[in-house]
């Protein structure tokens, strides 16, 4: 069956939906995006999400096209309109149209941004049996651009990570820049050693993921000791336990990196609980 999409300021069914050629998303990757996780039909981190997206527009000077209320009350639309009980909200921002092809910026008063919103249902995502074995990851190099806390649709090369991690007959990648992990390809990376979760520090080197800042003060209100700062791929080989956060895989843990086993090579204990605490709390809070 068709979705209905949202392109600006229109429902309209998937297969009508248009974005012209001369869009900057399309032509320079010139947007932002964000993904916000549904389940039992509400929204997971919905403020954290609308907040990190004002972040990216104001640090590339695009234009909101619309209110935070407003956005809300568009993704709930979409969900009810979808019928999506478990999924996510793709939302993505562009700056728009200007009716040509320009490295500079149009005038944001004379070219409005495109705004652009869609669903993907995934009943019972928050069950899926990887998270009771674990993922498997390679490390690769981190050649991305240097803003990365900025969440842009430049995602070729996390694309090809992505691949690469396929071809190695694994399921994701963890991104190493000067020797030390940053992130995974589309989500945050975690070591734990004699009880203490390590993850890198916010700074312009990652995205800081709205389910990491969750996760990290659930744990530390769980008396659980968080250590924000960067590890190497032999730390984490060596470490007890790891894990991964994103919006859509929530906690996962890690049970290999570059074909080394991480302690037993089975979930830990804490990413274990982590997940369990992280879905009742998110559950809970869900507008
Ligand atoms: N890092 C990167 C590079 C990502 O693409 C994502 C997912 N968008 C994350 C981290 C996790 O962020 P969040 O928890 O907000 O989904």
């Amino acid at each position: 069956m068709s979705r209905t999409v949202y392109v600006n300021g229109a429902y309209v069914a998937e297969e009508d939906a248009m974005v012209s050629v001369f869009d900057r998303g399309f032509l320079m990757a010139d947007g932002v995006y964000e993904v916000t996780s549904v389940l039992g039909g509400k929204l997971i981190d919905f403020a954290g999400h609308a907040a990190r997206l004002e972040r990216s527009l104001q640090e590339l000077e695009m234009a909101a096209p619309v209110s935070d209320a407003e956005l809300l009350a568009i993704h709930r639309e979409l969900v009810a309109r979808n019928a999506v009980v478990d999924g996510m909200v793709y939302l993505q921002i562009t700056r728009g149209n200007p009716g040509d092809r320009d490295f500079a910026w149009p005038d944001p008063a004379l070219v409005p941004s495109t705004l652009v919103l869609f669903t993907q249902s995934k009943p019972g995502m928050a069950d899926t049996p990887q998270a009771k074995t674990g993922i498997r990851v390679i490390s690769i190099d981190d050649i991305r651009w240097g803003r990365r806390d900025i969440k842009t649709v430049q995602l070729l090369y996390p694309s090809m990570g992505k691949m690469m991690a396929k071809a190695a007959g694994v399921d994701d990648a963890w991104l190493v820049e000067d020797g030390f992990v940053t992130e995974g390809t589309s989500n945050n990376a975690y070591i734990v050693k004699g009880g203490q979760i390590i993850t890198r520090q916010l700074g312009t080197d990652i995205l800081h993921g709205i389910t990491r800042a969750a996760v990290l003060r659930f744990a530390r209100e769980a008396q659980m000791e968080v250590v924000e700062r960067p590890f190497a791929v032999a730390e984490a080989k060596a470490a007890d336990e790891a894990f991964i956060t994103s919006a859509s895989a929530f906690v996962m843990p890690v049970v290999e990196i570059d074909g080394t086993q991480i302690g037993p090579g089975k979930p830990g204990r804490i990413a274990t609980r982590l997940r369990e605490i992280y879905l009742e709390e998110a559950r809970k809070a869900a507008v």
